[in-house]
């Protein structure tokens, strides 16, 4: 595996790759690598010739100065992480790097109710940011192949819709979302959990599948009462929204579901899915 801190480079290996008709598969991620990250790897690595990954926490994308801070940081960790998948490419760019003119005055290319709604609601500027970065980053990769996980699907709505407008000439690749064994969506941040935290956030899987179970017994707002009770039985969780929506607009529908939720546990903000 290769290390790349600087982008010129890089740039100039890829081109050179590129050249000799390689396919280049790129996954962004923020570190604190899990197994949901490999897997976007290792899919990468099955369908391209050159799997690059990049590492880099995205100041821009965090609405949250304390989360920003806060966030895990682990690149020796990561790094032989990434070995074990045979990534061919590591991208740990610094912020002057990946901001050298400052991180003022990017243009959203994707605006209105999929930006604004849910995440894009109680996270104020977190996708202007996740699209200023990714946009500097294809810039940069120049990728055949865009790998992003599932978990993130609002994310993945917005790039799909973002890469269209900016006419680029990259496939969108969705992957599913890797689960431990109660359940639970993996993330960098349930690091932060205690493991009686970890147990008990089955929980939010268990209800996101009970709509999925009963959606033909009960109309969306029940569904979505139900299930937001369900998780609040237990008082260490807050849900901060519980929302079926359409898979493509995100908004209001009776076909092509999708649930989404963020869940408050021990301070640690939880996101999960499911398509029904
Ligand atoms: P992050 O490091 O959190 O920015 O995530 C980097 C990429 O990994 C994003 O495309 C995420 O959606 C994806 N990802 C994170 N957790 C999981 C998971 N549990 N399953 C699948 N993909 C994931």
């Amino acid at each position: 595996m290769i290390r790349y801190q600087r982008k010129s480079y890089l740039t100039a290996y890829i081109k050179k790759q590129k050249k000799l008709g390689k396919t280049i598969g790129f996954i962004p991620t923020m570190g604190a690598l899990h197994q949901g990250h490999l897997s976007l790897i290792k899919a990468a690595k099955e369908e391209c010739d050159i799997a690059v990954c990049s590492i880099f926490v995205n100041p821009t994308q965090f609405n949250n100065k304390e989360d920003l801070d806060k966030y895990p940081r682990f690149l020796e960790e990561d790094m032989d992480l990434l070995k074990t998948v045979n990534c061919d490419i590591v991208f740990t760019p610094s912020v002057a790097t990946i901001y050298p003119k400052g991180k003022k005055g990017f243009e959203a290319p994707v605006k209105g109710h999929i930006v604004d709604t849910l995440e894009g609601f109680f996270r104020p500027g977190h996708f202007h940011g996740m699209m200023q970065v990714v946009s500097l980053l294809l810039d940069i990769i120049q990728p055949t192949h865009l790998y992003m996980g599932l978990k993130d699907y609002q994310q993945f709505a917005i790039c799909s819709k973002m890469v269209a407008n900016q006419g680029r000439a990259v496939e969108m690749r969705g992957m599913p979302i890797v689960r431990e064994k109660n359940g639970l969506a993996m993330s960098s941040r349930n690091e932060r959990l205690s493991e009686k935290g970890k147990a008990e956030a089955g929980i939010i899987f268990e209800s996101l599948q009970w709509i999925k179970e009963n959606i033909d017994q009960f109309n969306i707002d029940e569904l979505e009462k139900q299930a937001k009770t369900k998780i609040e039985s237990n008082p260490a969780f807050k849900v901060e929204y519980l929302s079926i929506v359409d898979q493509i607009n995100l908004e209001k529908a009776d076909k092509n579901l999708i649930v989404l939720c963020a869940v408050w546990l021990e301070g640690i903000r939880l996101i999960d899915n499911l398509l029904l």
